[in-house]
């Protein structure tokens, strides 16, 4: 079984509702086992793009799935509620994205992991510090040097 984050993100169609959905239908799939998920936050939307605050949090689990058949699976729980691609970095209803599978470095036309903004996002590293208390990622990275360096380190807020 391999170990895998996720991050959720929504901005779109009462926010909050959607991220606590898309939990409730990680849980139930048979292909995840275990999930562990962070407290929810808000946080304010990254770029020049003029769109909602998110509701964001990150989710452990493992699974037997490998990397791109994993994607395929998110991809498809992204469509379930409503996802649309219209501009990159716009809003969205959700956003699934692997951050961490194992201490996987993999780079395809798909997929790269691990995700290449995470080590520069508040709204990723202050969820995942919740899950791992010893603040290392499994790449051995200390979260809490990451988050020095991050811009929203300050503006995301604990919901629950
Ligand atoms: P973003 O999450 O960067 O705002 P999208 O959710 O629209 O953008 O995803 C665009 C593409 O990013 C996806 O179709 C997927 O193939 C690719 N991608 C690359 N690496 C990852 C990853 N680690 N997790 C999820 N998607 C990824
Ligand atoms: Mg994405």
């Amino acid at each position: 079984m391999a170990k895998v984050f996720i991050g959720i993100g929504s901005n779109l169609f009462n926010p909050i509702y959607q991220v606590k959905l898309a939990l409730k239908k990680l849980r139930k799939n048979p292909l995840l086992e275990g999930l562990r998920p962070s407290p929810l936050y808000l946080s304010p939307p990254v770029g020049s793009i003029n769109q909602p605050h998110y509701c964001n949090a990150v989710a452990e689990f493992s699974t037997l799935l490998e990397p791109e058949a994993l994607l395929d699976e998110l991809q498809a729980l992204e469509y379930e509620q409503g996802r649309k691609r219209l501009t990159k970095w716009g809003p969205r209803t959700l956003d699934l994205d692997i951050l961490l599978y194992e201490d996987l470095a993999l780079e395809t036309a798909r997929l790269t992991i691990p995700h290449p903004r995470m080590f520069e996002r508040g709204f990723v590293l202050i969820p995942l510090q919740d899950l791992l208390p010893s603040s290392y990622l499994p790449g051995g990275q200390n979260i809490k040097k990451l988050l020095k360096k991050c811009a929203d380190n300050k503006c995301v807020k604990k919901l629950q």
